[in-house]
């Protein structure tokens, strides 16, 4: 990951820089970016196939530089997760949907926020109390909040993972698996960890109608969260066939660019306006 190249700005292909040290993009603007609080969050609606409501929303993370632009996390989640910068993010997108919660309850809605979280977050043992401490002071139920974690995080470290998930749980936070499907947990694990929805990786999605085995795993996802008593989230969803088809193979809920794509929170209370009249 460390080899990959940073582009800054989808429009200006000159600063093509790469992470390595001689790089304009350095851990120390990275962190220069979190403390000056350039990040900010896009907002991406879930809807329930069944009733066609809006359930919650995905916080994604951005990095809007003044200089350089809106700055995507493909681009910068790597670098912080190996420079143990990862917590100050989490902590930062934690205050930022605290703040934007607020503002949607001022349109009268209380949605399910859906926040990702790394391997890293899962080695602090304090978390679980911290957060539910700072939910409860501005008055968020635990229950509004989804953590969303991939495999790879939860099996860096499977006991102390297992230890702060089930916390997580215990103080009413939900749990979902994201990327599910592209990772190496194993029924066992999957079993153990007390997850509350799995979301399905949007390659099998997006390829769902044109091939057998994508359709197959998105089958197999879908039969395996009902039987563990887990809501599945499809993410990726791009066409109106493909959002039939999930709904017509009972998935709850589905994300992507055919109904809404990550839209900043001025942009998300306006589409709520257009489409739902909230
Ligand atoms: P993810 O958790 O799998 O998030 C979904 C990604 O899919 C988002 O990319 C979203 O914009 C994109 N997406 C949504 N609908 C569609 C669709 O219909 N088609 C396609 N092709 N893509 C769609 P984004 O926002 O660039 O985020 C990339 C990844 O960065 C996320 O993948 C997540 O792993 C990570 N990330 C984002 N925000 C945070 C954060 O606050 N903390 C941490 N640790 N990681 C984050
Ligand atoms: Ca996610
Ligand atoms: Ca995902
Ligand atoms: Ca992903």
């Amino acid at each position: 990951y460390t080899h990959k190249k940073i582009m800054l700005d989808k429009t200006d292909l000159s600063p093509l820089i790469s992470t390595s040290s001689t790089s304009l993009f350095t851990l120390a603007d990275l962190q220069h970016a979190i403390e000056s609080h350039y990040l900010i969050i896009f907002y991406q609606p879930q809807i329930e196939l069944r009733s066609g409501k809006v359930v919650g929303f995905e916080a994604l993370v951005r990095l809007q530089h003044p200089e350089r632009g809106m700055i995507f996390p493909d681009q910068f989640i790597g670098l912080a997760e190996q420079n143990n910068l990862i917590s100050s993010i989490t902590n930062e997108v934690i205050d930022l949907v605290i703040t934007d919660y607020g503002l949607f309850c001022e349109k009268g809605i209380e949605p399910n926020i859906s926040i990702n979280i790394s391997a890293q977050d899962l080695l602090d043992l304090s978390l679980p109390e911290q957060l539910s401490t700072r939910l409860a002071n501005v008055g968020i139920p635990t229950g509004a909040i989804t953590f969303e974690l991939t495999e790879s995080a939860v099996l860096t470290s499977i006991s102390d993972s297992l230890d702060i998930m089930n916390r997580l749980r215990m103080k009413g936070f939900a749990l979902s698996i994201d990327d599910f499907g592209t990772g190496h947990s194993s029924l066992v694990q999957l079993y153990q960890a007390p997850f509350t929805e799995l979301k399905i990786d949007r390659s099998f999605v997006m390829k769902m109608l044109d091939d057998d085995e994508a359709m197959s795993i998105v089958k197999v996802c879908i039969y395996l969260a009902k039987e563990l008593k887990m809501e599945t989230v499809a993410e990726g969803v791009e066409t109106e066939e493909i959002w039939n088809k999930l709904k017509e193979l009972g998935c709850d809920i589905a994300q992507g660019f055919y109904r809404a794509k990550p839209m900043s929170l001025k942009a998300c209370c306006d589409w709520l306006t257009t489409e739902f009249n909230i």
